[in-house]
């Protein structure tokens, strides 16, 4: 799995958000969200949210989950959180180096 780093996601964030206001406040102030998980190389990048398929949701049993790997973009004016799907971000990352 391409490790993102936190100047990747503010990369893909500068060009897919540049146009776009936040649906709560109209402002457009984004940033990667949970800057404090990043680690001193700047690795950032994401988070697995654990979920359940279908029928599969079972009290306690972990062992059923799936995972979704997300990165996690803020209004810095008003907290709005919008996750982005990391595989996605991953390959706009390759298909523009920095
Ligand atoms: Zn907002």
């Amino acid at each position: 799995m391409k490790i993102l780093k936190q100047q990747d996601i503010t990369r893909f964030i500068a060009v897919k958000f540049s146009n776009h206001n936040c649906e709560c406040c109209g402002q457009r102030d984004w940033q990667v969200a949970g800057e404090e998980n990043i680690d001193a190389k700047g690795t950032a990048g994401h988070i697995d949210l654990i979920g359940f398929r279908h029928g599969g949701l079972i009290a306690n049993d972990i062992s059923k989950a799936i995972t979704l790997g997300v990165c996690v973009v803020a209004c810095l004016n008003c907290g709005n959180l919008k996750l982005l799907g990391r595989q996605i971000v991953a390959n706009w990352v390759d298909q523009n180096p920095a």
